[in-house]
Formats: C-alpha cells, structure tokens, sequence
C-alpha cells in the first residue's frame, strides 16, 4: 500500500530536468549493456590529485573523524583566505569565510537567508539551471536576462540596466559562465560594475566555480576584486570540485560581508551542521599544495576543446564556437531542427535532439532547454581523447542520418 505525498506549495514549479530524464534512460541502455558515452555531466575525467587523496586518508587516521566547526576547519578557512589573497588580491577576514558542502550550499544558504516572497534574483541566461530552482525554494522570482551569442553570451550593462526593478535582490555573475564558456574580462566586469554601483541595494553572487578553468592563463577575474566598492554587498563563492577535479568531496566555500556569513552559518547549523571533516582536510591539501596541476590540466582541456570543437563542426546542422573557458561546448543545432529522424519522427526541439542522440547513438548531452537557451546543446570535453574522437563519430552519424 502506498500513501499520497502531500507536498509543500514550496515544490510547484520545480520539477525534474528534461537533462534528469536523459540521465536516468541512458542508465536503463547501460543497465542493458549499451556502451553509452556520457557528454552531458558536470564530472571531469581527472583524478583528484594524489597528495589530496594522501591529506584526506591521513586525516581520517589521524582521527579527524568528528564534527568540525559549522563554520569550517580554521584550517581549511585559511587556506581559503590566502587562495583568495593569492588568486584575486582579495582580502577576508576569517568571520568573512564559510565552508560549505559544495559550492552549491553556499549559493542556496545565502539565498535562504535574503529572499522574502517577491524578490527577484537576476539570473543571465545561459546558465546554470539550478540558480533558478534554488531562487524558487528559497521563496523569490528568477528573473532571466537573454545574452546575446553576438556578445560572446556575456551579459550586457544595458540589459542588466533594463532588468533591475525595485524588487530586484541579487543579481548572479558566473565567470567563466557554465553552460557557454564564456569569459568575463576585468573590463567586462567592470561594465557590469558601473551599473550596479548606482543601485546601492543590489547584492552579487560571484559564483567562480570553474575559475581556473579558463584558457587565458590566468584565473578567472571576480567583481569584489575588479570593483572594491561592491565588496561589501558581494558574495564571492567558489570551490575546489572543478580546479581539482574534486566534484564528490563536497566543498565549497563563501566570502562575503560578516553579516550575511553569520546567518549561512546559522542556517548551515541547523540543517547540515558542516561539511565533512575528511573532505576538509583534502580541501586545505589542494589549496595549500603546488598549483602547477591547474595549469597542467587547462593545457589538456585547451587541446581537447580544439579537438572536439573541430569534430562537431564537421557535423551536419551543428556549430560551435571553442570557449574560453570551463569545459564545456554549446552547440547550435538549428540546423537539425524540422529534419526527420530514420523512425519518421521529427526533430522539434533540442530536448528531441538530445533523446535522439540518445536512442540512436548512445550519447547523453544536455539539453538547451534546461540552460536557458534553445536550440543548444551542451557536450564536456572533460572527456578521455578515445571517447571525445567516438563521441564525434557518433555524432556525425547520427546528424548524416536525419533528413
Ligand atoms: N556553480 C556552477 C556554475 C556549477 O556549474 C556548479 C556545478 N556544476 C556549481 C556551482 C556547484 O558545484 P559544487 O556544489 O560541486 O561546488
């Protein structure tokens, strides 16, 4: 006998992604023994580093196996604070940091703790899909701002400008931007700045997730760092899961005005009570450790993007442009839209491209729909060169197929 699930009128409108949906069929086709190749995770192939793996076993012989403070390690909160000093030049106090459970965390607290029914998070699109439930859960209104592909997908200060409304709490400054790669330059920033400079009660979130994945040789530029004014109603949230290849540790980390910290923490205290303690320790080990293994990998990822790039521009119907930045490729499939498939059915959307792909060439990518841009799909080059040049196979095919 199964009971009905009343639900909280905090669920309507969050449902499960047209990308969860892909995920749990290309597990049913593995399940069957299909060789599916995945192109549409956040996962990077790289191992965590070998001293990290070697700092988290230590910590757990060592009996580091107890709660840590809400707030994190003081460990891990310095070795925080001088990546921050080091990468951007950017000064916190301790009682500045949070040690999250992923960056995720980070983003959602500080959501919790600001938002009141009504509030508008400005949300420029393509983006990161979950910005948009975390601003629902959290009781406020995402509000989209389309980026132009002629701009680069970069938001622009006249439609940040046209956007604001006096609702408007927070607006999310993602760089380098998943889903499109793009790059925010200290000039771009500093575009976006000039606008919120003269809105004293707007507050950014300056998600740098993949910051030392960028193509330039130098990570990342942040707006608390490129204008010191917003400092003070800025909060800057980043991670070890992309630049370390540290995705299922789980942690993440804030900065930001001591005020707003506190109540994460609060939040953090009664719901999480901190991250992993194990986890931590790996953490103060990537960040403290030689950094030549960021660079190392960008030089890889920079080959594979070109590499991939090439491949799927050799596919009928599709295009990209190789980013500067994360790993991942957004690709125009317009040119497949209206075509028949081999089974007669007709490609309407990029969530039926992606479906196809599936079905018919065994890969998952992830659709357009889901990151606010259609027709999109996004594929990762965080991929083995083998499964990048079959991926591009397949793909190839499987667009020579449809009519
Ligand atoms: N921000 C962006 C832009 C992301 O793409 C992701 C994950 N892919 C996150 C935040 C959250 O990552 P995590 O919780 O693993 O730190």
């Amino acid at each position: 006998m199964s009971a009905t699930v009343i639900l909280s009128p905090r669920m309507s409108g969050i449902k499960p992604s047209p990308a969860s949906v892909l995920r749990r069929r290309a597990r049913e086709l593995r399940a069957a023994g299909r060789d599916i190749i995945e192109l549409s995770s956040g996962n990077l192939d790289f191992p965590t580093p070998e001293h990290v793996i070697a700092a988290a076993h230590q910590a757990a012989l060592r009996g580091e196996t107890r709660y840590t403070d809400v707030d994190g390690t003081p460990e891990l909160k310095q070795a925080v604070q001088a990546a921050l000093r080091r990468d951007h030049r950017l000064d916190y106090r301790l009682d500045e940091i949070v040690v999250t459970s992923g960056s995720t965390q980070a983003l959602f607290n500080a959501l919790l703790a600001t938002l009141a029914p009504g509030d508008e998070v400005i949300i420029p699109a393509p983006y990161w899909a979950p910005y948009l439930d975390q601003v629902r859960l959290a009781g406020g209104t995402p509000v989209v701002v389309p980026c132009a592909q002629n701009n680069g997908f970069k938001l622009r200060a006249e439609d940040l400008q046209a956007t604001i409304s006096p609702r408007t709490r927070w607006v999310v400054v993602n760089n380098p931007v998943n889903p499109s790669g793009a790059l925010y330059s200290r000039e771009d920033l500093s575009e976006i700045a000039a606008v919120l400079l003269r809105h004293p009660d707007i507050w950014v979130l300056a998600d740098g997730l993949y910051e030392h994945i960028a193509f330039s040789g130098a990570p990342a530029p942040t707006l608390a760092a490129v204008e010191p004014r917003l400092k003070p109603r800025t909060l800057t949230v980043s991670g070890p899961a992309k630049s370390y290849a540290m995705m299922g540790w789980r942690i993440g980390y804030a900065a930001g005005p001591s005020a707003l910290i506190r109540e994460m923490i609060t939040i953090q205290s009664q719901t999480t009570s901190g991250a992993s303690s194990i986890s931590q320790a790996a953490a103060v080990a990537a960040l403290d450790g030689a950094q030549d293994v960021l660079a190392e990998r960008a030089v890889i990822l920079r080959a594979r993007r070109d590499r991939f790039a090439e491949l799927v521009n050799g596919c009928a119907g599709l295009s990209c442009t190789p980013p500067e930045g994360t790993f991942y490729l957004l690709v125009g499939c317009a040119g497949v839209i209206g075509r028949r498939a081999p089974d007669g059915k007709v490609i309407e959307t990029d969530r039926d491209f992606s479906a196809y792909l599936l079905e018919e060439a065994d890969v998952v990518v992830f659709p357009g729909e889901d990151l606010g841009l259609s027709p999109y799909i996004r594929v990762s080059f965080a991929n083995p060169p083998a499964a990048i040049e079959e991926a591009g196979r397949r793909l190839k095919r499987a667009c020579e197929a449809l009519q």
